[in-house]
Protein backbone atom coordinates (compact mmCIF):
# COMPACT_ATOMS: atom_id res chain seq x y z
CA UNK A 1 0.00 0.00 0.00
CA UNK A 2 1.06 3.65 -0.50
CA UNK A 3 0.17 6.49 1.67
CA UNK A 4 -3.31 8.48 1.13
CA UNK A 5 -4.05 11.57 3.01
CA UNK A 6 -7.32 13.58 2.91
CA UNK A 7 -6.66 16.98 0.83
CA UNK A 8 -8.97 20.03 2.64
CA UNK A 9 -8.23 21.47 -0.85
CA UNK A 10 -9.46 18.88 -2.85
CA UNK A 11 -11.84 17.31 -0.11
CA UNK A 12 -10.80 13.89 -1.01
CA UNK A 13 -8.48 11.13 -0.37
CA UNK A 14 -5.00 11.49 -2.65
CA UNK A 15 -2.38 9.51 -2.91
CA UNK A 16 0.18 11.74 -1.47
CA UNK A 17 3.62 12.45 -4.09
CA UNK A 18 5.55 13.99 -2.88
CA UNK A 19 7.30 17.67 -5.08
CA UNK A 20 10.84 15.49 -4.08
CA UNK A 21 11.20 11.78 -3.07
CA UNK A 22 13.96 12.25 -1.80
CA UNK A 23 13.01 15.19 0.56
CA UNK A 24 9.69 15.27 2.00
CA UNK A 25 8.82 18.41 3.50
CA UNK A 26 5.35 19.52 6.21
CA UNK A 27 4.73 23.05 8.29
CA UNK A 28 2.63 22.67 10.62
CA UNK A 29 1.56 25.95 12.18
CA UNK A 30 2.53 25.97 16.32
CA UNK A 31 0.99 27.25 19.29
CA UNK A 32 0.83 31.19 19.94
CA UNK A 33 2.91 31.42 22.99
CA UNK A 34 1.15 33.09 26.05
CA UNK A 35 -0.51 30.60 28.48
CA UNK A 36 0.13 26.99 29.00
CA UNK A 37 -0.88 24.70 26.06
CA UNK A 38 -4.60 22.92 27.00
CA UNK A 39 -5.56 19.48 25.42
CA UNK A 40 -7.00 20.64 22.24
CA UNK A 41 -3.53 22.33 21.13
CA UNK A 42 -1.54 18.63 21.84
CA UNK A 43 -4.20 17.11 19.55
CA UNK A 44 -2.17 18.62 16.27
CA UNK A 45 0.90 17.99 17.68
CA UNK A 46 0.47 14.41 18.68
CA UNK A 47 -1.41 13.66 15.10
CA UNK A 48 1.21 15.31 12.98
CA UNK A 49 3.79 14.14 15.32
CA UNK A 50 2.17 10.50 14.03
CA UNK A 51 2.71 11.65 10.42
CA UNK A 52 5.84 12.91 10.65
CA UNK A 53 7.16 9.55 12.47
CA UNK A 54 5.54 7.68 9.12
CA UNK A 55 6.96 9.76 6.85
CA UNK A 56 10.29 8.92 7.98
CA UNK A 57 10.05 5.58 7.36
CA UNK A 58 8.35 5.69 4.02
CA UNK A 59 11.05 8.42 2.83
CA UNK A 60 14.78 8.65 2.93
CA UNK A 61 14.64 12.71 4.32
CA UNK A 62 12.25 14.73 5.79
CA UNK A 63 12.10 18.09 7.09
CA UNK A 64 9.19 19.31 9.47
CA UNK A 65 8.92 23.00 10.29
CA UNK A 66 6.83 23.91 13.30
CA UNK A 67 6.27 27.63 13.95
CA UNK A 68 6.54 29.65 17.55
CA UNK A 69 3.82 32.58 17.21
CA UNK A 70 5.75 34.98 19.51
CA UNK A 71 4.62 38.24 18.55
CA UNK A 72 0.68 38.02 19.15
CA UNK A 73 -2.16 41.12 20.23
CA UNK A 74 -2.82 38.25 22.91
CA UNK A 75 0.60 38.20 24.34
CA UNK A 76 1.07 41.71 24.28
CA UNK A 77 -2.55 41.72 26.26
CA UNK A 78 -1.15 39.44 28.68
CA UNK A 79 2.13 41.25 29.43
CA UNK A 80 0.00 44.49 30.19
CA UNK A 81 -2.24 42.40 32.74
CA UNK A 82 0.23 40.64 34.60
CA UNK A 83 3.51 43.10 34.12
CA UNK A 84 5.92 40.33 33.12
CA UNK A 85 7.91 41.34 30.25
CA UNK A 86 6.83 40.18 26.55
CA UNK A 87 10.49 38.49 25.93
CA UNK A 88 9.84 36.62 29.57
CA UNK A 89 6.21 35.43 29.06
CA UNK A 90 7.02 34.02 24.99
CA UNK A 91 10.32 32.03 26.95
CA UNK A 92 9.16 31.03 29.95
CA UNK A 93 5.54 29.46 27.81
CA UNK A 94 7.80 28.11 25.05
CA UNK A 95 9.83 26.05 27.33
CA UNK A 96 6.63 24.90 29.24
CA UNK A 97 5.31 24.04 25.37
CA UNK A 98 8.39 21.62 25.14
CA UNK A 99 8.46 20.14 28.11
CA UNK A 100 4.34 19.29 28.10
CA UNK A 101 4.72 17.99 24.70
CA UNK A 102 7.96 16.14 25.23
CA UNK A 103 5.49 14.17 27.98
CA UNK A 104 3.36 13.35 25.75
CA UNK A 105 6.15 11.87 23.67
CA UNK A 106 6.32 14.13 20.11
CA UNK A 107 9.61 14.34 18.54
CA UNK A 108 10.37 18.13 18.52
CA UNK A 109 10.14 19.10 14.89
CA UNK A 110 13.60 19.31 12.79
CA UNK A 111 13.23 23.75 12.85
CA UNK A 112 11.12 25.48 14.85
CA UNK A 113 11.23 29.04 14.06
CA UNK A 114 10.36 32.26 16.04
CA UNK A 115 8.30 34.74 14.32
CA UNK A 116 10.46 37.44 15.71
CA UNK A 117 13.31 36.49 14.59
CA UNK A 118 12.01 36.40 10.64
CA UNK A 119 10.65 39.90 11.13
CA UNK A 120 13.43 40.79 7.95
CA UNK A 121 11.39 38.15 5.35
CA UNK A 122 8.52 39.15 5.86
CA UNK A 123 9.21 42.63 5.76
CA UNK A 124 10.74 41.86 2.25
CA UNK A 125 7.59 39.11 1.29
CA UNK A 126 5.38 42.21 1.91
CA UNK A 127 7.14 44.43 -0.48
CA UNK A 128 7.38 42.31 -3.39
CA UNK A 129 3.18 41.98 -2.56
CA UNK A 130 2.90 45.62 -2.54
CA UNK A 131 5.35 46.25 -5.67
CA UNK A 132 3.33 43.11 -7.82
CA UNK A 133 0.00 45.65 -6.78
CA UNK A 134 -1.60 42.64 -4.46
CA UNK A 135 -0.90 44.81 -1.58
CA UNK A 136 -1.27 48.27 -0.58
CA UNK A 137 -0.26 50.94 2.39
CA UNK A 138 -3.25 53.07 4.05
CA UNK A 139 -3.02 54.75 7.62
CA UNK A 140 0.30 52.73 8.54
CA UNK A 141 -1.13 49.72 7.77
CA UNK A 142 -0.47 47.24 4.91
CA UNK A 143 -3.33 45.39 3.40
CA UNK A 144 -3.58 42.36 1.18
CA UNK A 145 -5.74 42.90 -1.78
CA UNK A 146 -8.17 40.30 -1.48
CA UNK A 147 -9.92 41.02 -5.22
CA UNK A 148 -6.62 40.92 -6.74
CA UNK A 149 -5.84 36.68 -6.38
CA UNK A 150 -8.39 35.29 -8.33
CA UNK A 151 -8.43 31.79 -6.92
CA UNK A 152 -9.07 33.20 -3.24
CA UNK A 153 -11.55 31.15 -0.97
CA UNK A 154 -10.34 27.90 -2.65
CA UNK A 155 -9.24 26.42 0.48
CA UNK A 156 -12.52 27.04 2.73
CA UNK A 157 -14.72 26.84 -0.26
CA UNK A 158 -16.23 29.86 1.53
CA UNK A 159 -18.61 32.67 -0.36
CA UNK A 160 -17.37 36.16 -0.60
CA UNK A 161 -19.96 37.06 2.15
CA UNK A 162 -19.42 34.11 4.20
CA UNK A 163 -15.40 35.14 4.26
CA UNK A 164 -16.38 38.42 5.19
CA UNK A 165 -18.63 37.76 7.83
CA UNK A 166 -15.99 34.84 9.24
CA UNK A 167 -12.79 36.72 9.19
CA UNK A 168 -14.71 38.58 12.39
CA UNK A 169 -12.10 41.63 11.30
CA UNK A 170 -13.79 44.74 11.79
CA UNK A 171 -14.21 46.64 7.98
CA UNK A 172 -12.00 49.42 8.60
CA UNK A 173 -12.29 52.76 6.97
CA UNK A 174 -8.93 52.44 5.09
CA UNK A 175 -9.66 49.14 3.51
CA UNK A 176 -10.46 49.25 -0.08
CA UNK A 177 -12.36 45.85 -0.09
CA UNK A 178 -14.04 44.46 3.08
CA UNK A 179 -11.92 41.33 2.37
CA UNK A 180 -8.91 42.78 2.70
CA UNK A 181 -6.44 41.57 5.48
CA UNK A 182 -3.29 43.15 7.48
CA UNK A 183 0.15 42.38 6.55
CA UNK A 184 1.41 44.99 8.71
CA UNK A 185 -0.03 47.26 11.35
CA UNK A 186 1.80 50.48 13.13
CA UNK A 187 3.01 49.87 16.43
CA UNK A 188 2.57 52.69 19.38
CA UNK A 189 6.09 53.25 21.59
CA UNK A 190 4.63 50.29 24.29
CA UNK A 191 4.03 47.87 22.07
CA UNK A 192 6.54 45.45 20.21
CA UNK A 193 7.71 47.29 16.90
CA UNK A 194 10.15 46.79 13.63
CA UNK A 195 11.06 49.27 11.79
CA UNK A 196 10.17 49.21 8.26
CA UNK A 197 9.21 51.23 4.62
CA UNK A 198 5.95 51.83 6.43
CA UNK A 199 7.04 52.82 9.54
CA UNK A 200 7.42 51.76 12.85
CA UNK A 201 5.33 48.44 13.27
CA UNK A 202 4.82 44.38 13.52
CA UNK A 203 3.72 42.35 11.18
CA UNK A 204 0.09 40.32 10.97
CA UNK A 205 -0.16 36.91 12.25
CA UNK A 206 -0.98 35.24 8.83
CA UNK A 207 2.36 36.72 7.04
CA UNK A 208 4.84 35.09 9.17
CA UNK A 209 4.13 31.20 8.49
CA UNK A 210 4.24 32.21 4.53
CA UNK A 211 7.56 33.87 5.46
CA UNK A 212 9.08 31.07 7.40
CA UNK A 213 7.98 28.16 5.68
CA UNK A 214 9.37 29.33 2.33
CA UNK A 215 12.60 30.50 4.01
CA UNK A 216 13.02 26.64 5.61
CA UNK A 217 10.99 24.66 2.87
CA UNK A 218 11.13 26.77 -0.34
CA UNK A 219 8.25 28.50 -2.59
CA UNK A 220 6.90 24.91 -3.18
CA UNK A 221 6.32 22.30 -0.49
CA UNK A 222 4.33 19.07 -0.02
CA UNK A 223 2.24 19.03 3.21
CA UNK A 224 0.82 22.29 5.73
CA UNK A 225 -1.19 21.40 8.61
CA UNK A 226 -2.93 22.36 11.32
CA UNK A 227 -6.41 22.60 13.35
CA UNK A 228 -9.31 23.16 11.78
CA UNK A 229 -10.57 26.63 12.89
CA UNK A 230 -7.04 27.34 11.21
CA UNK A 231 -8.30 26.73 7.18
CA UNK A 232 -10.17 29.91 6.92
CA UNK A 233 -8.96 32.78 7.54
CA UNK A 234 -5.05 31.81 8.69
CA UNK A 235 -4.53 28.84 6.01
CA UNK A 236 -6.95 30.99 3.28
CA UNK A 237 -4.62 33.91 3.72
CA UNK A 238 -1.11 32.26 3.68
CA UNK A 239 -1.98 30.46 0.23
CA UNK A 240 -3.01 34.11 -1.28
CA UNK A 241 0.11 35.44 0.31
CA UNK A 242 2.39 32.82 -0.79
CA UNK A 243 0.98 32.47 -4.11
CA UNK A 244 0.51 35.68 -4.77
CA UNK A 245 4.67 36.66 -3.89
CA UNK A 246 6.79 33.89 -5.37
CA UNK A 247 4.27 32.95 -8.11
CA UNK A 248 4.56 29.46 -7.51
CA UNK A 249 2.23 26.78 -6.16
CA UNK A 250 1.95 26.64 -2.35
CA UNK A 251 1.63 23.79 -0.69
CA UNK A 252 0.33 20.34 -2.44
CA UNK A 253 -1.59 18.65 0.69
CA UNK A 254 -3.61 20.65 3.48
CA UNK A 255 -4.12 18.94 6.42
CA UNK A 256 -6.44 19.52 9.25
CA UNK A 257 -7.11 17.82 12.14
CA UNK A 258 -10.84 17.97 13.80
CA UNK A 259 -11.80 20.28 16.98
CA UNK A 260 -11.36 18.67 20.40
CA UNK A 261 -14.77 18.97 23.16
CA UNK A 262 -14.42 18.02 27.11
CA UNK A 263 -17.07 16.10 27.84
CA UNK A 264 -19.24 16.59 24.87
CA UNK A 265 -18.94 20.41 25.26
CA UNK A 266 -17.29 23.08 24.05
CA UNK A 267 -13.73 23.64 25.95
CA UNK A 268 -13.65 27.63 27.85
CA UNK A 269 -12.38 29.09 30.29
CA UNK A 270 -15.89 30.53 31.16
CA UNK A 271 -17.58 26.81 31.29
CA UNK A 272 -14.57 26.08 33.57
CA UNK A 273 -13.80 22.94 31.68
CA UNK A 274 -11.01 24.43 30.06
CA UNK A 275 -8.04 21.37 30.38
CA UNK A 276 -4.35 21.81 30.14
CA UNK A 277 -2.24 19.55 29.81
CA UNK A 278 -0.13 20.15 32.83
CA UNK A 279 -3.44 19.45 34.32
CA UNK A 280 -3.74 16.45 32.99
CA UNK A 281 -0.18 15.58 33.83
CA UNK A 282 -0.37 16.51 37.51
CA UNK A 283 -3.81 14.60 38.20
CA UNK A 284 -2.19 11.60 36.20
CA UNK A 285 1.66 11.92 37.34
CA UNK A 286 4.00 9.83 34.60
CA UNK A 287 0.60 9.23 32.32
CA UNK A 288 2.19 11.06 28.91
CA UNK A 289 1.57 7.91 26.75
CA UNK A 290 -1.61 7.32 28.10
CA UNK A 291 -3.07 10.71 27.58
CA UNK A 292 -0.87 10.40 23.59
CA UNK A 293 -3.07 7.02 23.15
CA UNK A 294 -6.09 8.85 23.98
CA UNK A 295 -5.74 11.46 21.69
CA UNK A 296 -4.71 9.13 18.75
CA UNK A 297 -8.09 6.57 19.65
CA UNK A 298 -10.37 8.85 17.35
CA UNK A 299 -9.32 9.36 13.83
CA UNK A 300 -7.46 12.86 13.27
CA UNK A 301 -10.25 14.24 11.23
CA UNK A 302 -12.87 13.17 13.44
CA UNK A 303 -14.23 15.78 15.87
CA UNK A 304 -12.82 14.29 19.43
CA UNK A 305 -14.45 14.03 22.74
CA UNK A 306 -12.23 13.73 25.58
CA UNK A 307 -13.49 12.36 28.54
CA UNK A 308 -12.17 10.94 31.69
CA UNK A 309 -13.94 7.35 30.44
CA UNK A 310 -11.25 8.23 27.49
CA UNK A 311 -8.21 8.74 29.58
CA UNK A 312 -8.95 5.51 31.55
CA UNK A 313 -9.56 3.46 29.03
CA UNK A 314 -6.58 4.57 27.12
CA UNK A 315 -4.52 3.68 30.18
CA UNK A 316 -5.80 -0.26 30.34
CA UNK A 317 -5.32 -0.51 27.16
CA UNK A 318 -1.62 0.55 27.30
CA UNK A 319 -1.39 -1.63 31.09
CA UNK A 320 -2.72 -4.60 28.37
CA UNK A 321 0.34 -3.82 26.34
CA UNK A 322 3.28 -3.61 28.64
CA UNK A 323 1.98 -6.72 30.87
CA UNK A 324 2.02 -8.73 27.03
CA UNK A 325 5.38 -6.79 26.63
CA UNK A 326 6.15 -7.79 30.14
CA UNK A 327 5.69 -11.34 30.17
CA UNK A 328 7.62 -11.59 26.68
CA UNK A 329 10.91 -10.62 28.48
CA UNK A 330 13.14 -8.04 27.39
CA UNK A 331 13.09 -7.48 23.56
CA UNK A 332 14.32 -4.96 20.45
CA UNK A 333 11.54 -4.13 18.29
CA UNK A 334 11.31 -5.30 15.03
CA UNK A 335 13.20 -3.93 12.15
CA UNK A 336 9.41 -2.82 10.68
CA UNK A 337 6.13 -2.53 12.47
CA UNK A 338 3.57 -5.65 11.16
CA UNK A 339 2.17 -4.58 7.67
CA UNK A 340 -1.47 -4.28 8.48
CA UNK A 341 -0.49 -1.58 11.22
CA UNK A 342 1.78 0.39 8.02
CA UNK A 343 -1.43 -0.44 5.93
CA UNK A 344 -3.73 1.08 8.55
CA UNK A 345 -1.66 4.46 8.84
CA UNK A 346 -0.95 4.84 5.60
CA UNK A 347 -5.05 4.90 5.06
CA UNK A 348 -5.17 8.53 5.75
CA UNK A 349 -3.37 7.83 9.56
CA UNK A 350 -5.88 5.33 10.67
CA UNK A 351 -4.83 5.37 14.06
CA UNK A 352 -8.54 3.69 15.92
CA UNK A 353 -7.41 0.92 13.06
CA UNK A 354 -3.47 0.91 14.09
CA UNK A 355 -4.79 0.58 17.73
CA UNK A 356 -6.98 -2.13 16.90
CA UNK A 357 -4.10 -4.12 15.08
CA UNK A 358 -2.33 -3.22 18.03
CA UNK A 359 -4.66 -5.33 20.21
CA UNK A 360 -5.12 -8.24 18.10
CA UNK A 361 -0.89 -8.38 18.77
CA UNK A 362 -0.88 -8.53 21.92
CA UNK A 363 -3.45 -10.91 21.81
CA UNK A 364 -1.25 -13.28 19.87
CA UNK A 365 1.77 -12.63 22.04
CA UNK A 366 -0.53 -13.20 25.42
CA UNK A 367 -1.84 -16.83 23.33
CA UNK A 368 2.07 -17.99 22.77
CA UNK A 369 3.06 -20.75 24.78
CA UNK A 370 6.60 -20.71 22.95
CA UNK A 371 8.87 -18.16 24.52
CA UNK A 372 10.96 -17.53 21.53
CA UNK A 373 7.61 -17.71 19.65
CA UNK A 374 6.44 -15.03 22.01
CA UNK A 375 9.43 -13.07 22.18
CA UNK A 376 9.19 -12.42 17.98
CA UNK A 377 5.49 -11.31 18.43
CA UNK A 378 6.42 -9.21 21.11
CA UNK A 379 8.94 -7.65 19.17
CA UNK A 380 6.11 -7.22 16.19
CA UNK A 381 4.34 -5.21 19.12
CA UNK A 382 7.07 -2.80 19.89
CA UNK A 383 7.57 -2.07 16.31
CA UNK A 384 3.72 -1.12 15.83
CA UNK A 385 3.75 0.90 18.50
CA UNK A 386 6.64 2.81 18.02
CA UNK A 387 5.22 4.04 14.48
CA UNK A 388 2.48 5.70 17.01
CA UNK A 389 4.99 6.76 19.35
CA UNK A 390 3.95 4.64 21.89
CA UNK A 391 5.18 1.57 23.83
CA UNK A 392 8.92 2.08 24.15
CA UNK A 393 9.16 2.47 27.38
CA UNK A 394 10.53 -0.38 30.13
CA UNK A 395 7.28 -2.54 30.83
CA UNK A 396 8.33 -2.35 34.53
CA UNK A 397 8.44 1.44 34.63
CA UNK A 398 4.84 1.95 33.07
CA UNK A 399 3.16 -0.49 35.11
CA UNK A 400 4.39 0.76 38.32
CA UNK A 401 3.87 4.29 37.44
CA UNK A 402 0.50 4.70 37.76
CA UNK A 403 -0.42 7.58 39.54
CA UNK A 404 0.15 9.53 43.23
CA UNK A 405 -0.49 7.27 46.06
CA UNK A 406 3.06 5.25 47.56
CA UNK A 407 6.62 5.64 46.36
CA UNK A 408 8.04 2.83 44.89
CA UNK A 409 10.65 2.67 48.27
CA UNK A 410 6.89 2.22 50.60
CA UNK A 411 5.72 -0.68 48.32
CA UNK A 412 8.79 -2.61 47.87
CA UNK A 413 9.23 -2.06 52.02
CA UNK A 414 5.91 -3.23 52.23
CA UNK A 415 6.24 -6.22 49.79
CA UNK A 416 9.34 -7.30 51.93
CA UNK A 417 7.11 -7.26 55.54
CA UNK A 418 4.48 -9.19 53.41
CA UNK A 419 6.84 -12.20 52.36
CA UNK A 420 8.15 -11.75 56.16
CA UNK A 421 5.38 -12.29 57.50
CA UNK A 422 4.61 -15.11 55.10
CA UNK A 423 7.69 -16.93 55.96
CA UNK A 424 6.51 -16.61 59.36
CA UNK A 425 3.06 -18.42 58.71
CA UNK A 426 1.52 -15.30 60.05
CA UNK A 427 -1.14 -15.50 56.74
CA UNK A 428 -3.12 -12.84 58.59
CA UNK A 429 -0.98 -9.96 58.50
CA UNK A 430 0.16 -11.07 54.88
CA UNK A 431 -3.20 -10.81 53.87
CA UNK A 432 -3.86 -7.80 55.60
CA UNK A 433 -0.42 -6.00 53.83
CA UNK A 434 -1.80 -7.51 50.37
CA UNK A 435 -5.22 -5.80 51.12
CA UNK A 436 -3.55 -2.69 52.31
CA UNK A 437 -1.81 -2.20 49.22
CA UNK A 438 -5.06 -3.28 46.80
CA UNK A 439 -6.59 0.12 49.21
CA UNK A 440 -3.61 2.15 47.32
CA UNK A 441 -4.43 0.74 44.05
CA UNK A 442 -1.31 -1.49 44.10
CA UNK A 443 -2.04 -4.81 42.75
CA UNK A 444 0.90 -7.68 43.88
CA UNK A 445 1.25 -10.57 41.64
CA UNK A 446 2.92 -13.65 43.30
CA UNK A 447 5.01 -15.85 40.53
CA UNK A 448 8.02 -18.01 39.92
CA UNK A 449 10.40 -15.22 39.75
CA UNK A 450 8.94 -13.65 43.21
CA UNK A 451 6.81 -11.05 44.00
CA UNK A 452 5.92 -8.22 41.61
CA UNK A 453 3.64 -5.21 41.56
CA UNK A 454 1.64 -2.55 39.52
CA UNK A 455 -0.41 0.34 40.02
CA UNK A 456 -3.65 -0.19 38.79
P1 LIG B 1 -3.17 28.45 18.86
O1 LIG B 1 -2.10 28.46 19.91
O2 LIG B 1 -4.51 28.88 19.35
O3 LIG B 1 -2.75 29.18 17.61
O4 LIG B 1 -3.42 26.93 18.44
C1 LIG B 1 -2.39 26.00 18.18
C2 LIG B 1 -2.93 24.81 17.44
O5 LIG B 1 -3.93 24.13 18.22
C3 LIG B 1 -3.64 25.13 16.12
O6 LIG B 1 -3.25 24.16 15.15
C4 LIG B 1 -5.11 25.03 16.45
O7 LIG B 1 -5.87 24.71 15.32
C5 LIG B 1 -5.10 23.89 17.43
N1 LIG B 1 -6.28 23.86 18.32
C6 LIG B 1 -6.70 24.86 19.15
N2 LIG B 1 -7.79 24.49 19.85
C7 LIG B 1 -8.09 23.21 19.46
C8 LIG B 1 -9.11 22.25 19.83
N3 LIG B 1 -10.05 22.52 20.77
N4 LIG B 1 -9.09 21.05 19.22
C9 LIG B 1 -8.15 20.74 18.31
N5 LIG B 1 -7.17 21.58 17.91
C10 LIG B 1 -7.12 22.81 18.48
ZN1 LIG C 1 0.33 29.31 10.43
Amino acid sequence: MALVLHNTLTRSKEPFRPLDPGHVRMYVCGPTVYDRAHIGNARPVVVFDVLYRLLKRLYPRVTYVRNITDVDDKINARAKESGEPIGAITLRTTKLFHEDMAELLALPPDVEPRATAHIPQMIAMIGRLVELGHAYEAEGHVLFAVPTMPGYGRLSGRSRDEMIAGSRVEVAPYKKDPADFVLWKPSTPDLPGWESPWGRGRPGWHIECSAMSRQYLGESFDIHGGGQDLIFPHHENEIAQSECATGQPFVRVWLHNGFLKVEGEKMSKSLGNFVTVRDLLDRHPGQGEAIRLALLSTHYHQPLDWTAQGLAQAKATLDRFYLALRDAGPIEPAAQPPAEILAALEDDLNTPQALAALHERATLVNKAADPAQKAALARDLKAGGEVLGLLQQNPEAWLKSGGAGLDEAAIEAAIAARLAARKAKNFAEADRIRDELAAQGIRIEDGAAGTSWRKL
